[in-house]
């Protein structure tokens, strides 16, 4: 039987991509081969290569001007293959709203003059500032966003305006979550592992113009004009994961698209939330206009009880939902794949959670 998987990442998958991609594993569409043993230079894989960005680009709306690759490294090394790769006058300003802004931030000091903006640490990145262009320094290679804190479940609500200086977002645990402006970015990048697909692919959005600037010390590998070049196909590629991101962005596209994702989500985290604020037990701390879609971080009143309710939660086939360790408490994950039942399901334990223990 399938749990509720409530983890942040890897996480859930929809259970008809998982079925489509086992029938297919030991022959792929009449090749006699799987995805995972065929050359990626095959027809076969070619034509899934091609079809993982057509997808991309019609579900996000991604504009001609703009290159899409599909690389490997994860989000943690595009925090410095953005440096690497736009840093013309080497200074970059740096929002920080929890630990992979962070991460993003300090990798890049290596490369020049990185500055940290704005941060919401002093409350616990329970909240995403209030930023307009006067809140950058002018003549700057690039900002550098998160847009969904994985770890403290904050989004930002709004695209901070940056004016003419490239806003650099990543949006690993919320792509295709939500309609997003791509032109309103410079660059965007993502996991796969989040709502997109397994680990080992990432998918960095590149507008044209920025493309072709990166610093010549820039390990060929990092350097995201060697993959445009050749389709994502300069090395070996993460050629399993690619094949079933593909799946899922086929899948959502016959389930109507981004636009249709974002209302089922938002439903979803309203059933949480409103339930959370209605409740004299659990609490969120997220600033409400702040609150993630995506990750909803919650305690009860006690330590104990929050390790008691984790475990007795898993044995009730909803899993992975221990808070991530800066935060404590618990975490509910609730990306594209999680249905609104598994939702439905963990409010219907937390109720009787709460009367067991209170
Ligand atoms: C998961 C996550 C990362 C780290 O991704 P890796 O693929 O493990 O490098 C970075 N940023 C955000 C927002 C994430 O959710």
């Amino acid at each position: 039987m399938r749990n509720y998987n409530f983890s942040a990442g890897p996480s859930m998958l929809p259970l008809e991509v998982l079925e489509d991609v086992q029938r297919e594993l030991l022959d792929y569409g009449g090749t006699g081969m799987s995805v995972t043993e065929m050359s990626h230079r095959s027809k076969a894989y070619e034509a899934i290569n091609a079809e993982a960005e057509s997808l991309l680009r019609e579900l996000m709306g991604i504009p001609d001007g703009y290159d899409v690759i599909f690389v490997q490294g994860g989000a943690s090394l595009q925090f410095e293959a953005v440096p690497l790769n736009l840093c013309v006058k080497k200074a970059a300003d740096y929002v920080v709203t929890g630990n992979f802004s962070g991460k993003a931030f300090k990798e890049a000091q290596k490369y020049g003059d990185m500055v940290c903006a704005a941060t919401s640490k002093d409350k616990n990145f329970t909240y995403i500032p209030r930023l307009d262009k006067s809140s950058f320094r002018e003549g700057i290679d690039y900002v550098h966003i998160c847009h969904n804190n994985t770890i403290f479940g904050t989004r930002y609500d709004y695209i901070p305006d940056t004016g003419d200086t490239p806003l650099v977002a990543d949006i690993s645990s919320s792509i295709l979550s939500q309609e997003l402006d791509v032109t309103e970015f410079g660059v965007l990048y993502a996991g796969a592992q989040k709502n997109l697909g397994p680990a080992g692919v990432t998918i960095v959005i590149v507008r044209r113009d920025l493309a072709d600037r990166a610093d010549p010390l820039c390990p060929t590998m990092i350097k995201w004009a060697t993959q445009i070049a050749e389709h994502s196909l300069y090395n070996t590629p993460p050629a399993f994961s690619t094949y079933v991101v593909m799946k899922v962005l086929r899948h959502l596209k016959k389930n109507g698209g981004v636009k249709a994702m974002q209302k089922r989500n938002e439903e979803k985290a309203k059933l949480l939330y409103d339930f959370i604020d209605n409740s004299d037990y659990y609490t969120n701390a997220v600033e409400k206009r702040s609150r993630s879609l995506m990750n909803v971080p919650f305690v009860t009143p006690s330590e104990d009880a929050d390790a008691r309710f984790v475990t007795a939660a898993a044995s009730n086939g909803l899993v992975a939902l221990k808070g991530h360790r800066l935060v404590g408490g618990m975490r509910a994950s609730i990306y594209n794949a999680m249905p609104l039942e598994g939702v439905k399901k963990l409010i219907e334990f937390m109720k009787k959670f709460e009367k067991e223990n209170k």
